[in-house]
């Protein structure tokens, strides 16, 4: 249950310092950069650290639900700071205990994030729990008010071709995403980063499993004549 856990009030009301506070500016106390890249469910951190050096101007926020897990991506990112050669190696991304499917835009403005990746959500087999799926009309919703309007772009992978295409479906039938091609994947580079970046990518990896990809643009609104 998350009944416990804590949001803050509006975006504002978020002290992203703590978690990035290599990118707070001393002099005037204000971030020099915000989240722009969250990974939703991230699980043992593995897409946020290869994200890491490929995007030094975002910062990268991973969530997850599980607090021994939160935990441990949190030790595991302190280490990588400790670790690198650089200052600045790693200090982009981190990870914040929540549950990805209430309060989003209490963490984040209007069109704030470039990039939302869903890799291997949880499949939730059963019919009746099709409804806790991650990929629901309403939640797509809320992830374009958060998505910035005619770029930013939601990334999907499974292994369970069931949740694929509920996947798909939703997103296709939600007028503000649009589906990239295939030569669009083929020549992104997170696509690339996220088929064997995150701990289940590798399991599905090692066991040889299959791995859907589907990715979507939110498209400007509409115009309202
Ligand atoms: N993305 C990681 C990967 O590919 O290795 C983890 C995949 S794991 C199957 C799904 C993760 O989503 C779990 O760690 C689970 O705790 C997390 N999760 C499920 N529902 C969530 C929610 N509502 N908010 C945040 N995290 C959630």
């Amino acid at each position: 249950s998350d009944h416990q856990l804590e949001y803050p009030k509006s975006p504002s009301d978020m002290d992203w310092s703590r978690l990035y506070p290599y990118y707070k500016d001393e002099s005037t106390g204000k971030m020099t950069n915000k989240v722009t890249i969250a990974d939703i469910g991230c699980g043992f951190g593995g897409l946020l650290i290869d994200l890491s050096p490929k995007f030094p101007q975002d910062l990268i926020l991973g969530m997850e639900i599980r607090v021994q897990v939160t935990n441990y991506v949190e030790d595991r990112i302190i280490a990588l700071r400790n670790n690198n050669v650089t200052k600045q190696g790693y200090q982009n991304i981190n990870v914040l205990r929540g549950n990805a499917m209430k309060f989003l835009p209490n963490f984040f403005e209007k069109g704030q994030l470039n990039k939302m990746f869903f890799c291997f959500p949880d499949p939730h087999f059963k019919q009746r729990k099709h409804k806790a799926r991650i990929v629901t009309t309403t939640l797509l919703s809320e992830y374009a008010y958060v998505l910035k309007e005619g770029e930013g772009v939601v990334y999907t992978i499974t292994d369970v071709e069931d949740l694929h295409l509920w996947m798909v479906k939703h997103l296709e039938a939600h007028p503000l995403f649009e589906r990239l091609d295939e030569e669009w994947e083929k020549n992104d580079e997170c696509v690339q980063i996220m088929r064997n970046a995150t701990e289940e990518g590798k399991k599905v990896e090692r066991k040889k499993g299959a791995k859907y990809i589907a990715c979507f643009r939110r498209i400007s609104n509409p115009e309202i004549i």
